[in-house]
């Protein structure tokens, strides 16, 4: 059984980029049902007892659908903190930023256009590759870029459910208001840790 990741943070830490309303629906609705609905297809199947991101790889269909919601969410909500004024990684994690895209304000411009052309639901990521290279990719739907033997590192939700209560349908004004909330330490962590 899978349980609800509770989130690192109050619901109101994110606002204005992400409102305590919009959050609380997101993580405490959204999330939730596809626990539950993982919690209810899982007995039965191979996949019963599995870790999630194993599940996520090997799975198909309903099972594949909620556990990726599931996977994309947790590292949603796991990359977040109160806003910060001049919010940039530093040290490797910016190297390898700039190597790939040439500076990080290519890649936000990049990261965010990706997430905007992105046609109905789904997620843009930034992810490495096996040898340490950075990738954008667009997933739609439960989307994860692990499918692909990449490693995510962060990720924008671009399904209505993650704005429209804040900016109705200016996903891309949403999506530029991220930044300053980007927890970089995590996404280094998750590049770095073995
Ligand atoms: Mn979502």
């Amino acid at each position: 059984m899978f349980n609800l990741t509770p989130l690192p943070y109050s619901p109101d830490a994110l606002a204005p980029a992400i409102s305590s309303e919009t959050l609380s629906f997101h993580h405490g609705k959204h999330l939730q049902t596809y626990v539950t609905n993982l919690n209810a297809l899982l007995p039965g199947t191979p996949f019963e007892g599995m870790p999630l991101e194993e599940i996520v790889q090997k799975a198909e269909g309903g099972i594949l659908n909620n556990a990726g919601q599931i996977l994309n969410h947790n590292l949603y909500f796991g990359q977040f903190q109160p806003a910060r004024i001049d919010n940039y990684p530093t040290g490797r994690l910016a190297e390898a930023i700039a190597l790939a895209f040439g500076s990080f304000d290519a890649f936000k411009s990049e990261f965010e256009k990706q997430g905007t052309t992105l046609f109905g639901s789904g997620w843009v990521w930034l992810s490495a590759d096996a040898e340490g290279r950075l990738v954008i990719t667009q997933e739609t739907n439960a989307g994860n870029p692990i499918r692909r033997g990449l490693r995510p590192l962060l990720t924008f939700d671009v399904w209505e459910h993650a704005y429209y209560l804040d900016y109705q349908n200016r996903r891309a004004a949403h999506l530029s208001a991220l930044w300053p909330i980007i927890n970089w330490d995590e996404v280094a962590r998750r590049m770095y840790a073995e």
